[in-house]
């Protein structure tokens, strides 16, 4: 996302993103040297050097801006068939994020509740798309709008959270929150009033909007319910009962002063950098 305008500053902070983007996919593809994604890389990286040594006109930058689109979406592309989606491995055993969650919460949210998404995400995209049940299509789609959330938030909110959390924002996220928000406390303030504020089932959000480019916070009832369109989630609380109620009972405020615990801020700043790049 270039929104520079004259700003040198943003330009700069849009140029580390840029090249902080291309590290994280190398370290993480770890492709051999003669890989052809592997080459392109390389080869954006070197034009991400060139356009910082000079004075780039504003087609320059615009056509770089193009060029890591398209690379992204070359590396990030792999398709899913309809209907086979498939539970993601936890990142860390059941018992890891405890004394916060529990190993029994997890061990259910995970293998039980998320794999009930993805089976019902699955059977609504058979129904929707592969045998094509025309009559029953509003049911489907609204199944598909249900497990498809779930699904997709749960696979983010595993992510979120690391038993070896910073317990603060860092880097380029812990800059941008201080832009939008104010402070870090203000934003966790904010985002913490609004995961109260959830009646009975819904998650809190932390998005950027690229027509925006800058962050926001909203809930969600159920997974898909009140959601802002066309914003990439960052960071996802969920507050379903089934989140906490087995260790915290009624006291869902202090399983959300606890969740801050655990938060991968690691995880939150690669997903802000590729928002930004990508979105
Ligand atoms: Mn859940």
């Amino acid at each position: 996302m270039l929104h520079r305008g004259d700003d040198m500053k943003e330009f700069n902070l849009y140029l580390s993103n840029l090249e902080k983007w291309v590290e994280d996919v190398l370290q993480k593809l770890n492709l051999e040297d003669n890989h052809p994604l592997n080459q392109s890389i390389q080869s954006y990286r070197e034009e991400i050097a060139t356009v910082r040594n000079k004075n780039a006109s504003v087609d320059e930058l615009k056509n770089l801006e193009l060029k890591g689109r398209k690379l992204f979406k070359q590396i990030t592309g792999r398709r899913i068939p309809y209907g086979e989606h498939q539970l993601p491995p936890l990142p860390y055993p059941y018992d890891a994020l405890e004394p916060y969650i529990s190993k029994r919460i997890m061990e259910l949210h995970h293998s039980k509740h998320h794999q009930s998404y993805v089976d019902g995400l699955n059977k609504a995209e058979q129904e929707i798309y592969i045998k094509k049940s025309s009559s029953e299509i509003k049911h489907w789609l609204r199944e598909q709008a249900f497990n498809g959330s779930g699904h997709y938030l749960h696979s983010i909110f595993w992510k979120n959270m690391t038993p070896n959390s910073t317990k603060e924002p860092i880097k380029q996220i812990k800059k941008q929150i201080e832009t939008d928000f104010g402070s870090w406390p203000n934003f966790k303030g904010t985002f913490t009033e609004a995961a109260n504020s959830v009646e009975g089932v819904g998650w809190a959000i932390l998005f950027y909007s690229p027509k925006a480019n800058r962050l926001g916070i909203q809930t969600i009832e159920k997974h898909q319910l009140f959601s802002v369109s066309n914003t990439l989630p960052l960071l996802v609380l969920d507050v379903w009962e089934h989140a906490y109620y087995l260790q915290y009972q009624t006291e869902k405020g202090k399983y959300i002063d606890n969740w801050w615990n655990v938060v991968n801020w690691e995880d939150v700043n690669s997903r802000f950098i590729n928002a930004s790049v990508a979105g």
